[in-house]
């Protein structure tokens, strides 16, 4: 934590420099900056500021340079990882008043914002005008657009349209040396430099400020159509998913859920599901033209009916389109009800190793007394493995089982986050999937932009003195 008359002086200087009501010392607001959704705890900051403008953001490092404060930029705190919270201390630095959507041009197909636009909001602006953005985290009507970008966000949409990495054309960003930069372009082409804005996205807010983003965006598909399968076994639902992919059909939405994904749901469901049913796949078309779409999501029904148990539901409406969503959309507390706690992962795995996934994770849940439930984004790999729990003290059990499940993501070929970001959360597991050599390089890189370590410090990278975890290969992330 930071020397108490540090703090003051940099209070006293920022209430100068910024504005006196958009600096706050208070502590019930230090309280709330100091979680997010990781649920790793209480991480406060010492103070909080309220940028409006990137050249404010450049007098905010200039005065955390001079007090040596760590600065954490913050969105809306949706994060699952843990990035905005303050395990440093230092100064929380909040986006949320830089929320205006600067302009929108139909003609470029291409839009600015600021980083503390919500999701939602920017979502439905752009439809109004027929465009379309098709990043969709499940968070979308709580986080920034600034946090999609630190954390490249993705969401169901993933498997057809990609993540938000694939919209970002360009970007305003603030370095902690107080430069103010532009990267990128405004036009979809474009191959000059290296691309630093590919670098940013993604970076968790560990090599400078997001200030402003350039977005591209695609013409709004007019029509949607979304269907609901159950099969006997998560084997048969992801052999569905590779016939459906392989039969040239790209659904924009394949969402697996398992059998106790399922028996959570079914508690709120407005539908019976058939009672040997051991996973769902929520499948969804979209398209400019109503009978094709209509027609692309009842071939997906002729593809899956071999593995398919019972009937395979297809929305003949909006409302029961909105009703098959709210399958999904109330899972996480579903499953709540079945174990009050629940510690939720976010690995990805090449497609065809999904089957095995669920099964190893199940199987390492069983092993130390915890039931595991995977859900997720089955066309591209992108699970999410949740042990369910009754009790706090029994957290550090649950973190080895979360332990054992990410090395084996690793091992099956995949990744220990496939869209919540390393953060906090995950540091340790870093070197294990990606190798001293590639984290030591991004450390230097780490050092180029933030050569005083003051921004956003302990997050992504192992900490100092951590033994890490085992490489690769090195025997502990042995399959069960
Ligand atoms: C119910 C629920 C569902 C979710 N579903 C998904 C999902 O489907 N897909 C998915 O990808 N994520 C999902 N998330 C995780 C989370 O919503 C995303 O990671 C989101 O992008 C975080 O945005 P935020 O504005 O809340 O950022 P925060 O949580 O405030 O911050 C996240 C990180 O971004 C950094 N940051 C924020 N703003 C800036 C900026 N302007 N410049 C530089 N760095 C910045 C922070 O320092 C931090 O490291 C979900 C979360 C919840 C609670």
């Amino acid at each position: 934590m930071s020397d108490p008359r540090a703090v003051a002086a940099a209070a006293e200087e920022l209430r100068a420099a910024l504005a006196p009501q958009r600096v706050s010392l208070d502590a019930d607001q230090l309280e709330a900056f100091g979680t997010d959704e990781s649920e790793l705890g209480i991480f406060p900051p010492e103070l909080v500021v309220w940028p409006l403008s990137a050249e404010e953001v450049r007098r905010v490092f200039e005065v955390a340079r001079r007090h040596r404060l760590p600065v954490v930029p913050v969105g809306a705190r949706s994060g699952k990882s843990g990035g905005s919270l303050a395990p440093a201390g230092g100064i929380a630095l909040s986006l949320e008043r830089m929320d205006r959507i600067l302009e929108v041009n139909v003609e470029d197909s291409t839009a600015r914002v600021q980083p503390g636009v919500i999701l939602s909001r920017f979502q439905a602006e752009v439809e109004r005008r027929g465009l379309f953005y098709p990043p969709d985290p499940n968070s979308l009507d709580l986080c920034t657009l600034g946090g999609n970008v630190a954390e490249n966000a993705g969401g169901p949409r993933a498997v057809k349209y990609g993540v938000t990495r694939e919209y970002v054309l360009g970007l305003e960003v603030v370095l902690p040396t107080g430069e103010i930069l532009r990267t990128g372009k405004r036009t979809v082409k474009g191959v000059a430099g290296y691309d630093l804005t590919a670098l940013l996205v993604g970076s968790e807010g560990t090599l400078g400020v997001v200030t402003e983003i350039t977005v591209r965006l695609i013409p709004r598909p007019r029509h949607v159509s979304t269907a609901l399968v159950t099969f006997r076994t998560v084997e048969d639902a992801a052999r569905a998913v590779s016939r459906v992919l392989a039969a040239g059909v790209l659904p924009r939405c394949l969402e697996l859920l398992d059998d106790v994904a399922l028996a959570a749901c079914a508690r709120t469901a407005p539908y019976k599901f058939p009672p040997d049913a051991g996973a769902a796949l929520l499948v969804e078309t979209d398209g400019n033209d109503e009978e094709q779409v209509f027609g692309e999501i009842v071939r997906v029904a002729e593809l899956v009916r071999g593995e398919a148990a019972g009937e395979v539901i297809v929305a003949q409406d909006e409302s029961q389109r909105r009703a098959i969503w709210e399958t999904r959309k109330y899972l996480s507390n579903n499953l709540k009800a079945l174990h009050p706690h629940k510690l939720s992962e976010d690995i990805a795995v090449p497609r065809s190793r999904i089957p095995e996934m669920v099964r190893i994770s199940r199987e390492i849940g069983r092993r130390h007394g915890f039931l595991v439930s995977t859900y997720g984004h089955a066309g591209d790999g992108n699970l999410h493995n949740n042990v369910l729990y009754d009790r706090p003290d029994e957290r550090p059990r649950v973190e080895a089982v979360v332990a054992e499940i990410l090395r084996a993501a690793v091992d099956l070929g995949g990744t220990i986050t496939g869209e919540h970001g390393v953060g906090l959360a995950k540091r340790d597991f870093l070197e294990y999937e990606q190798g001293p050599e590639l984290v030591a390089l991004q450390r230097r890189l780490k050092a180029l932009f933030d050569p005083e370590g003051l921004l956003n410090p302990g997050k992504m990278f192992p900490a100092k003195g951590s033994p890490g975890l085992p490489r690769k290969g090195e025997g502990n992330g042995a399959l069960p």
